[in-house]
């Protein structure tokens, strides 16, 4: 298409006596060639490649067979603009596969006119690397709509956990918890949404978009409900820095990074839908775990809820021991709680002094409607 190109890389693969070889790369109107310096020649076709990024500089590009026996790869700066320009076709295709889309006259003009814009894109922003910064700088630029999109199918795919509970006494008061933390939440445009599910489990989530899962277990096990707004406050805080859209981008990588460019999101839902399915989207970073710590920490401190009930809900956690049930199933996803405990004294002790305010929840009524509803 652009005449062969030549790059140096290297080739991962088991007949290579060490399983890698440096290579000399090619690339070809419809595949990436590679003569590796122990004279043996590899080839992978556009139309089936899988792209990927990653290696200790961040920068190392990996094509790869769909099985992931071979992989050629290449560290030139200039190699995935070639990469992109000699195999738009089938980047296209990639894309609508990604997309989970069947293709249509219709929809490949589309993907030719998508791959084209960033192509241009491309140039104009200083190549793949540059938009790349700005696809993650550009996060955002993301409307909280497509948060809403995600949140609202991996809600709908999600596996129901328990009973949905309507009981006003339990719901109202999860409610209310949320009521005062929610106009602290320094994101604009979220909108909270409380969902009560019966089951023994101590746990709670907040999908991207604010819909949030609170489960009976964790408001039995709690002392008080600022405990539980504790938890929530954390959990919030995960909707608040983004995390699950964050988690998407990163898995769609360079297909984010066109789409972002032109505007274009529908791959990020089709993706955050499936992340949902597999429950990734709840299962964050450390950093992003520590981030939704200080957060919470400062939207409970605004709120007037001691945050040391987060940490008092830790340690009452941490104090059950060996017994402690298997059901305590917010710690097997948010482990190591003395740092945390660290972490949430550490940031509290650097905000100004507040006086705290209990909420107004009959705590003790709660729990007994929990009593009955499990006596039904
Ligand atoms: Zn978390």
């Amino acid at each position: 298409m652009y005449g062969a190109e030549e790059f140096e890389g290297g080739v991962f693969h088991e007949s290579i006596v060490g399983g890698r070889a440096s290579a000399t790369i090619e690339l070809t109107a419809g595949s990436v060639k590679a003569l590796t310096s122990t004279d043996q020649k590899f080839e992978i076709r556009y139309s089936e490649c899988v792209l990927d990024m990653g290696g200790a500089s961040g920068r190392m590009v990996f094509v790869r067979t769909q099985d992931r026996k071979l992989t050629i790869f290449c560290e030139d700066r200039r190699f995935p603009k070639a990469l992109q320009l000699d195999g738009s076709v089938e980047l296209a295709e990639q894309l609508a596969s990604v997309r989970g889309l069947r293709r249509s006259e219709a929809f490949s003009w589309r993907m030719w006119l998508v791959v084209g814009t960033a192509v241009c894109l491309v140039a104009l922003f200083g190549g793949y690397y540059g938009l790349l910064a700005v696809a993650k700088a550009s996060i955002n630029a993301v409307p909280i709509s497509v948060d809403e999109q995600i949140g609202k199918l991996a809600f709908e795919s999600r596996t129901v956990e328990g009973p949905k509970i309507n009981d006003p006494i339990i719901v109202n008061a999860v409610k209310e918890m949320v009521a005062r933390l929610e106009p602290h939440a320094d994101l604009k445009g979220l909108s909270f949404e409380v969902h009560v599910v019966n089951s023994k489990d101590v746990n709670a989530y907040c999908l991207p978009g604010g819909k949030i899962v609170v489960f009976t277990g964790l408001l039995k096990k709690s002392k008080t409900p600022e405990q539980v707004a504790g938890v929530l406050s954390h959990e919030m805080s995960h909707a608040i820095r983004r995390h699950g859209l964050r988690r998407v981008m990163e898995s769609l990588g360079i297909v984010v990074a066109i789409e972002l460019m032109v505007g274009d999101v529908g791959g990020l839902v089709a993706l955050g839908a499936e992340l949902g399915k597999s429950a990734a989207l709840t299962s964050y970073s450390r950093e992003a775990e520590t981030e939704a710590d200080i957060t919470g920490v400062r939207m409970l401190h605004a709120a007037a809820i001691d945050p040391l009930e987060l940490a008092s809900f830790f340690e009452m956690l941490k104090d059950e021991g060996p017994e402690f049930p298997i059901a305590i199933k917010w710690l097997s996803t948010h482990p190591q709680h003395d740092e945390r405990i660290a972490t949430i004294r550490g940031e509290l002790a650097k905000l100004p002094p507040q006086e705290y305010r209990e909420l107004d929840i009959d705590w003790e009524k709660v729990q007994q409607r929990l009593k009955e509803i499990d006596a039904e």
